[in-house]
Formats: C-alpha cells, structure tokens, sequence
C-alpha cells in the first residue's frame, strides 16, 4: 500500500518547499511503496542551516556521551530488524534472506563500533625547541553524504556513524531508488536521542546531490556512487575547496591459482558475484583461473550456480532478487548481448527469466562467461548485475599485469595455499580492499575504499575518523620570544 514519506530536516517531516514528489517502487514486483517528497536546491539550504546549528551544540558534547546515543541507535536498529529488513527488500528488491545481517545488522555494528570510537579521538603532544605543540582533531562542521541505491541503510549508518562520532551534522541524500529506510533510519535516530538537526535525510535526485557538493557551508562530500558521478562531484566540491570521500565503483579481479582450494575458491566466486543479484561494488567480475585447473572449477562452478534460486525477494528461500529498476535490468541485459556478440562463450544464465506474480520485474539469471579476453567490454566495463567473466592464465607476472590492466582499483583477491604466493601477488596488485582466500567480507574494523579511478579516502575502522575531522597544531611557547627586531 502506498504511502507518503516527507523530507526529514530538524528533527521532523517536512514537505518540500517546490512540493515535488516521486515515486518509489519494489523492484520485484512494480508496486507502487510510497510517494516521497523531493528535496531541491532551496530544501538543502533549510537541511543545512538546521545541521549547521546542531552541530554548534554537539561539537561540545563529550565523546562519551556522543557515543551513548550512537550505540542507543545500533540498539534501535536492532531492535527494528525485522521492519528494516523488510524495508530494505521492498525497496530494494534484495532477497529477505539477506537484508536483516547484511544490511540492518552490518549498519548497528558500524553505529556500535563508532559509538566506542567516539570515546577516543585524540591528539599529539611533543615538547620542541622553545616550547611543545599539541594538536586537536576537530569537527569539520556539516557533512554532506549521497547513497548509492544498492546498500541504503547500511552506507547512511557508515557515513552517519563515524561524522556524528567525531562531532559533526550530516545531510544525507539517498539514491531517489531506494529512500525509504534512511527516512525510517532518522525517525528511530530521534528516539534514540540523537538531537534535532543532526540528522536531516533529503530524498532526491542528481540536483538535490549537486546542491549538496556546491553547498558554501558543507564542510565535506562523501558519495557512493559511480565513478562518473564521483568527477562530478569533485569538481562541483572543488568551487568551494571542500573535503570529499568516494566510494565508487570497481572492476575487481578474483585471482584462482592451480593450488587454491577449489571448493572454497567457488565458494568465494559466488560471493564476488551472485550476492544481491550482483549489484555490489567490490565484486570480482574478473575471475581469473589458473590453465590448469580452469575445468575443474568451471565443474563445480556451475554445479552450484545452477541451484541458485531466482524469486520474490519476500520468499525466504530465494537466493537472488530483481535488478534494481526496468532501466538499469535492460542495461545488464545489454552488457549480456555484447558479450555473446563479442565471442565470449555463456556457460550459464544469460537470459531474463519470468518470475510469476512479478512480472515487472527484470529477473536475470546468474551468468558465467568464459573464454573471456582483457579487451571485452565485458570484461572492462562495471555491469553491476549477476555477470561473471572467467578468464585463463598460467602465469604470476602475467596475472599481475593483467589484474591490474583496468582504471579501477577498488577490491581484489587471491586463491591460494602458498602463503608467500598470496602476499607477494597482492603486495603488487593495485586495488584498496583485498582478501586472501576470502571475498566480500567487509568487518567494520578494517579500512575500506578504492584507489585509482574506485575513490578517495576509507570508510569503517579507526582511519574514517581521520576523514570527518581536521586537526589543528598549536604551539605553546616555554620563554620569550627570540626576536630579530
Ligand atoms: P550513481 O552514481 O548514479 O548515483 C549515486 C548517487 O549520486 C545517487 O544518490 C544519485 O542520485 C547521486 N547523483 C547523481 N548525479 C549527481 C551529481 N551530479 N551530483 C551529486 N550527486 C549525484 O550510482 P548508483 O546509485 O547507480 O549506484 C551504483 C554505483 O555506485 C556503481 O558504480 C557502484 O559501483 C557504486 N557503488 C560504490 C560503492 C563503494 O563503496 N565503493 C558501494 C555501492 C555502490 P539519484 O540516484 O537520485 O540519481
């Protein structure tokens, strides 16, 4: 049933000033969930001056006891697990069976974690000639974040947890796909205690984004999104000369050596493609398998990959959803075509399949290409849907070079037993997230961000921390002052 959902700026429902709106959807099965509000240039200028004034205050509240309300949220979260989870499958079509740990539980664990963090934001002290000089990290001032539609609730809870942590105001804009558990996500924020204005959540498109990254007094950009939208948004943050993070998108290589654990290799392929219908970031799309075990894991690949169940994202059992939007399913299906076009050989998938009661729904089978080549679009362009290349090869140099043979550099891993093997290869590989016989796990403890044309700057661990404040040197000087005048 639909409903109607308002911006969210103060501390409360507000309509947008234009009195726009739009329409969110579930992707699965084309209902209409609700009709939302849609912030504009002048709706931002009421967010931030609201988050410039709450931040006034919080600035001065002590780090315990920002991190009190930041961890009585990760208990709100927690306690609405399963009306978040839901959320988030209805609008974003993510399998049921999936939202409540990778969405709902991973954003409490991040509020958890900043919530402890909080407490311990320090500076420097050294005693130098004349004197010493400690240093403060201070708040930047009013954060200006835009979401990605793939993980809404989780990438407003990483950007929300660690700016409230170290003391500032956040505006968020969330993709215009998926708005609904951000504006739900603020709601539970007030009960937990989090002040008036500290939170303010401005559903909309592009230029709502746009406004934010020219924004006077935004202090700090932080986008997940892609990587054409991340030039974007440096330029317009370059007006202003404010700080910006990006998360973008990636192009990840999968490195499977003739020694690896095949099972677990698999294992991990799957993970690096088929989770949330393929629509992640960090996936390893290129999936390089050593010559001489190509066979066997293409075996066992596809033994599993045929068990996959395409539904509903309601039934439980259902392993993958529908891709986001009618637009962005024709796309994937377009990036299919070419790679048959192009010579690639489909083992598996490759086609739309009907789920019946959601027929408007872009349903796509998971599909492995193989005899795939570094210079197929395929190969060199982000999908971001169920599309697995693999690719051969015999040798660790050639490995090397051809992993690294793409603008991005957001995630990589390798598959092997040879421990001096695996540090030695990702010691060379150029990608910001890396795992060792593992893919997709993402610990809010560990650093997470792309290098190269994947972004700018971590998200989680203690170093997030570093990139919502700025720190200030003083000099304290011990005897007069040495003057040449
Ligand atoms: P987009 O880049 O299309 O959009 C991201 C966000 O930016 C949306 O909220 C969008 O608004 C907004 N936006 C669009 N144009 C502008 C602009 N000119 N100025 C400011 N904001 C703007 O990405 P998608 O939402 O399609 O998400 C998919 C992409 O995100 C993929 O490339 C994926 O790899 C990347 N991603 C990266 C992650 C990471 O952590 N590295 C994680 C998740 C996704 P609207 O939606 O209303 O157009």
């Amino acid at each position: 049933m639909s409903t109607q959902r308002l911006l969210w700026i103060d501390g409360r429902f507000v309509p947008a000033i234009g009195n726009k709106t739009f329409t969110t959807t579930n992707p699965a099965t084309g209902e209409v969930l609700a009709e939302v509000a849609q912030a504009e240039s002048a709706d931002i200028d009421v967010a931030v001056a609201a988050a410039a004034k709450a931040q006034a205050q919080w600035k001065r509240v002590p780090g315990a006891a920002r991190g009190r309300i930041l961890h009585a949220l990760s208990q709100k979260l927690r306690e609405h697990r399963d009306e978040l989870a839901e959320l988030e499958m209805q609008d974003g079509g993510k399998p049921i069976a999936e939202t409540p740990e990778a969405d709902v539980d991973s954003g409490a664990d991040c509020l958890e974690y900043f919530a402890g963090q909080a407490t311990s934001i320090q500076g420097e002290y050294q005693e130098v000639d004349g004197g010493f000089f400690y240093t403060r990290p201070e708040p930047l001032g009013v954060v200006g974040a835009i979401g990605a539609w793939n993980y809404p609730l989780q990438i407003a809870c990483w950007k929300t947890a660690p700016a409230l942590a170290a003391g500032n105001a956040i505006v968020f804009k969330p993709s215009e796909l998926t708005p609904l558990s951000a504006l739900r996500f603020a709601e539970l924020a007030k009960e937990a205690g989090v002040p008036d204005g500290l939170i303010n959540i401005v559903p909309g498109f592009g230029d709502a984004g746009q406004a934010l990254s020219n924004h006077p007094h935004i202090d700090k950009i932080s986008l997940t999104g892609g990587a054409e939208t991340g030039k974007k948004v440096m330029a317009d943050a370059a007006g202003t000369l404010k700080e910006v993070s990006l998360e973008l998108g990636g192009k990840s290589p999968l490195v499977v050596f003739d020694d690896a654990d095949l099972d677990n290799a698999v294992s991990g392929a799957m993970m690096a493609n088929f989770f949330t219908q393929g629509e992640i970031c960090t996936n390893g799309t290129r999936v390089f398998v050593h010559e001489s075990v190509r066979e066997a894991f293409i075996e066992k690949l596809l033994a599993r990959v045929e068990k996959l169940k395409l539904g509903n994202p309601a039934d439980g059992d259902t392993d993958m959803g529908p891709m986001i939007s009618p637009e962005h399913g024709k796309l994937v299906l377009e990036y299919i075509e070419a790679g048959k076009a192009g010579g690639a050989k489909c083992l598996t998938g490759g086609e739309r399949v009907e789920i019946a009661g959601c027929e408007n729904g872009v349903f796509i089978a998971p599909t492995v290409f193989d005899g795939c080549t570094d210079d197929m679009t395929i190969v060199r362009e982000e999908i971001f849907g169920p599309v697995m290349s693999i690719l051969s090869f015999t040798d660790e140099d050639e490995v090397i070079r051809r992993a690294n043979d793409t603008e991005f550099g957001l995630a990589a891993a390798v598959f092997t037993r040879d421990l001096e093997r695996a540090h030695r290869v990702i010691g060379e590989i150029e990608a910001g997230i890396c795992w060792i016989n593992h893919y997709n796990i993402t610990p809010i403890e560990m650093p997470f961000g792309g290098i190269k044309g994947s972004g700018i700057g971590k998200e989680n661990s203690r170093r997030a921390l570093s990139y919502y404040s700025r720190l200030k040197s003083v000099f304290v000087a011990q005897g007069a002052i040495d003057a040449p005048y």
